[in-house]
């Protein structure tokens, strides 16, 4: 997912108040062609780093 989009998802969430996500989907981030080595979730848009990711064991 572009880093655009996932900033845009993060704006459409926070506008329906922010709930609580489980992130069930994750693909990685892309800035324009390259990858940002972050993930983003599909459904709220947060973007998380690879150490978060280990973190969360994902
Ligand atoms: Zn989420």
């Amino acid at each position: 997912m572009q880093a655009a989009e996932a900033t845009k998802l993060q704006q459409q969430w926070k506008a329906k108040g922010s709930p609580p996500c489980e992130h069930p989907r994750l693909a990685k981030e892309y800035y324009l062609s390259s990858q940002t080595g972050d993930k983003v979730c599909m459904t709220c848009g947060e973007d998380f780093s690879p150490a978060e990711l280990k973190q969360m064991g994902r």
